[in-house]
């Protein structure tokens, strides 16, 4: 009977009674994303917002059903709100919650609500104060801020000054954000999220992630035929090709128990072992956090040469907090004249060869190795496009090297994308080679 009334709606089956007795029974809900804001439809702002919101809510086992742009027009946001309301039981929106003139969902919301503003005496306080702090004048607009329709649920913005709202009608759940990223995230985090799971008993999804390299996403999916045959239906595996390598995630839904986490361990272990050979990371981390933890767990350092890369390199593997601890330094030798005179490349042998050759990202490997004085020296050189090419070495073609004081490893490489992502392109597979010569020294050789 429960279950029949459960799956019918008419118990409140966030009550906790029900979450305990039965924690196999779980809700399916569903949820819309709308997007406020006359620059996403015009392209000057990508809706970062939608993705990130759509990832932390798959995590916590709320699909999302709709995703809808809008611009800053009430009538839009009204027809935006009927028409989601038809799919889903919450609906999120973020923007067009500001201190200025086209920031108009506060009093669209009251509208649509049948309520009215009042102002929040802890708001106008805490406006008050930042302003004061900020040795700024407190406009009539910003105080306009500390204005929150009668019926919502106000919700802090520890990052800015406009609050988020929540408001329930006919058991559907609806939620408003600042259109600021960081803003929405915090909100999210702290309270959207953990409220929402509380609200309706959602089960929790689990992912597993691995990262390969050195093989195509075909050639992988061949290989783990027998794999995904015995897979159990709860148990999915998902292929994320990237530049240079490749993510396998592995998900499962969790009934609140643990055995949920347990099986998709088992599957993923048996995973691991299929791909051992070809595995960079277990997982999903990005390709300079896997060379980072290389570095430091063997306690190495690392320095860069880049002329076709223009620092690219250096850039990504300093995205890694705790970077310092191995990465020296990096020198962009863009021109050649760099290369002969900080580098010590050989002038004569660059004439003969060409700036874009084997020789040249050796010998800048071994360059900064020496002037930086590290375990490891990484160089690139090629012709990133769109112009700089000749018969003989179309755009794409480029060379990466590795030295470590013992060899000098190179990889030459034919891409065939635009100039920015053959340069990011040629960073990947820059660390990807560090990664392959730490992990497996003896194996690698150079390859063309
Ligand atoms: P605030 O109170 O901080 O002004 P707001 O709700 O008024 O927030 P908007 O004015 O709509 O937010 O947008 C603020 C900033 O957030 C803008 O720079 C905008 O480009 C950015 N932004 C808005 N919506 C999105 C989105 N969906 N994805 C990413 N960025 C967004
Ligand atoms: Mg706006």
């Amino acid at each position: 009977l429960v279950r029949i009334a459960i799956k019918s709606r008419q118990l409140p089956y966030s009550c906790p009674i029900f979450a305990g007795y039965f924690p196999g029974i779980l809700e399916k809900i569903y949820c819309s994303i709308i997007t406020i804001g006359d620059e996403l439809l015009i392209g000057q702002t990508l809706d970062t917002n939608s993705a990130w919101m759509a990832r932390e809510l798959n995590r916590k086992g709320i699909p999302l059903r709709r995703r809808v742009a809008v611009g800053d027009e009430p009538d839009a946001i009204t027809a935006a709100l009927d028409e989601e309301r038809r799919y889903s039981d919450v609906l999120l929106l973020t923007g067009g919650l500001g201190p200025t003139s086209d920031d108009i969902t506060k009093e669209v919301l009251c509208k649509y609500f049948g309520t009215r503003l009042i102002v929040n005496e802890g708001l106008r306080q805490k406006l008050i104060r930042l302003f004061e702090s900020r040795g700024l004048p407190l406009l009539e607009s910003n105080l306009q801020q500390a204005e929150v329709p009668e019926s919502c649920i106000i919700i802090p913005n520890e990052q800015g000054t406009a609050p988020g709202m929540w408001f329930e009608r006919d058991g559907k759940v609806f939620v408003s954000m600042p259109g600021v990223p960081l803003e929405m995230e915090a909100m999210m985090t702290s309270v959207v999220l953990p409220r929402l799971t509380e609200r309706f008993h959602t089960p929790e999804i689990i992912h597993r992630t691995l990262i390969t390299s050195g093989m195509g996403e075909s050639f992988v999916a061949k290989r783990l035929e027998d794999f995904e045959k015995q897979l159990p239906d709860a148990v999915r595996l998902a292929y994320l090709p990237s530049y240079g390598y490749l993510k396998l995630r592995l998900t499962g839904f969790s009934g609140g128990d643990i055995s949920m986490k347990e099986l998709v361990s088992h599957h993923f272990s048996m995973l691991e072992q299929q791909l051992g050979d070809i595995l960079v990371a277990s997982e999903d981390i990005s390709i300079s956090a896997v060379a980072g933890k290389l570095l430091a767990e063997n306690r190495r350092t690392l320095a860069v040469a880049e002329s076709c890369t223009g620092g690219c390199i250096a850039n990504m593997l300093t995205q890694v907090p705790g970077s310092s601890a191995y990465f020296k330094g990096a020198i962009v030798a863009y021109d050649n004249e760099v290369k002969f005179k900080v580098l010590g490349v050989d002038r004569s042998m660059v004439m003969a060869r060409g700036v874009v050759s084997e020789e040249t990202v050796k010998q800048m490997a071994a360059g900064a190795r020496e002037l930086l004085q590290t375990d490891y020296a990484l160089a690139s050189s090629g012709i990133m496009g769109p112009g700089g090419a000749s018969e003989q070495k179309p755009v794409g073609t480029t060379w990466i090297a590795i030295a470590d004081g013992q060899e000098l490893i190179t990889r030459k490489f034919q891409f065939r994308f635009n100039r920015e992502h053959n340069i990011r392109s040629a960073s990947i597979q820059a660390i990807l080679l560090l990664i392959e010569r730490m992990r497996h020294p003896a194996e690698s050789s150079n390859r063309k």
